[in-house]
């Protein structure tokens, strides 16, 4: 007998990747391999903005396998890096560093959950906007109840156990600030392990949503003027992060040092999003502080009242990759601290 796995990848679309798949049929031999164990697989790389016609091919290899929620059964979804065919990362692989960062500073035992905004749309407008007009400003929507409130709790409902039966480290769900707007979180999770899942997760989201004919998308900024933009805020610590306060702030101190590198990295259209209103700092300008919602990183208050635990990176954007943004902060907390 055979099964289908969904071979996953992130194309090279710009300024902001999109995720491709197919279904590869594998021989029921393979049932319960690694995902080093797994075949490598190719794709067209012309059509994905990841080669040149005269010289498309480019090479899928497994990095991490999960039950597929959708088709059940043996079925089971596989995420991919992309290899150029002498198998060395291809230019737009951002989990090759991740990874290998990921690995350098295992000892200190980084974790992330990340905090997946998003908005549905549908023929051409937010879910719950009326056809071409405003609702109400915002103000009920976030956590609301109610179908005067809340639009899309049905897709979001199956997202959710989607991601359990995947195996998706997925850790809460909540409604956003404006009609058709959600959060999803992940974590924690190592570098590298977290930022598989949360592709994964966005995957599923997109395919789940075909099934009710509505899309999601991670834009950073879905509708203009007075509404929340879309954040993927990045928790983080430390195994001395997590037992005392000196490391907490020596992190925030390690991240204002390179503010304006990592804010370059945190996704495409970001000084669109971090004006300085709608719950953020603005994108030139580093500050953290304690339960500040307006601050660039945020210290729960519990963090400040236990003495230890985890920060918040407010800054990076819906459409961030988080290969780059894990690699960037374990990287820079990471090397400052040894
Ligand atoms: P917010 O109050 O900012 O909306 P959420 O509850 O949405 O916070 O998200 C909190 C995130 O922090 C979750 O993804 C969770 O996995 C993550 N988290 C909790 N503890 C830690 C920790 N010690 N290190 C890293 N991330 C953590
Ligand atoms: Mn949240
Ligand atoms: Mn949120
Ligand atoms: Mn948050």
């Amino acid at each position: 007998m055979v099964h289908k796995a969904e071979y996953i990848w992130i194309d090279g679309t710009e300024p902001t990747a999109r995720l491709r798949s197919k279904t590869k049929i594998l021989d029921d031999k393979m049932l319960g391999a690694a995902p080093d164990d797994l075949p490598i697989w190719g794709f067209d790389g012309s059509s994905t903005n990841q080669a040149p016609g005269d010289n498309s091919d480019c090479v899928l290899r497994p990095v991490a396998v999960f039950p597929d929620p959708i088709r059940g059964g043996d079925d089971i979804l596989v995420m991919c890096e992309v290899l150029l065919v002498d198998m060395t990362p291809h230019p737009t692989n951002t989990r090759a560093a991740c990874a290998e960062i990921s690995e350098k500073y295992a000892d200190m035992e980084p974790w992330f959950g990340i905090e997946q905004e998003y908005t549905f749309f549908k023929d051409g407008h937010p879910l719950g906007f009326p056809i071409g007009g405003f609702p109400a400003p915002q103000g009920f929507y976030y956590c609301g109840v109610g179908a005067d409130e809340v639009f899309g709790r049905d897709v979001v409902e199956a997202h959710l156990e989607a991601c359990i039966e995947a195996g998706i480290k997925v850790s809460g769900i909540n409604a956003e600030v404006m009609p058709g707007q959600w959060e999803f979180q992940v974590g924690p999770g190592g570098p590298d392990e977290i930022s598989d899942h949360l592709w994964v997760a966005r995957w599923l989201l997109y395919r789940i949503a075909e099934e009710f004919g509505v899309t999601a998308t991670v834009d950073p900024k879905p509708v203009k003027g007075d509404w929340n933009g879309a954040g993927c805020h990045t928790n983080f610590s430390t195994k001395a992060m997590r037992e005392g306060y000196d490391p907490i702030i020596a992190a925030c101190e390690a991240l204002g040092a390179k503010a304006e590198e990592h804010v370059r990295a945190y996704g495409a259209g970001i000084e669109d999003r971090l004006t300085g209103a709608h719950e953020t700092a603005p994108w030139t300008e580093f500050s953290y502080g304690v339960s500040n919602r307006g601050a660039s990183i945020r210290i729960p208050w519990q963090v400040e009242v236990d003495k230890k635990g985890y920060i918040e990176d407010r800054r990076p954007n819906a459409n961030m990759d988080p290969y780059v943004v894990t690699k960037m902060i374990t990287d820079t907390v990471c090397s400052a601290a040894s």
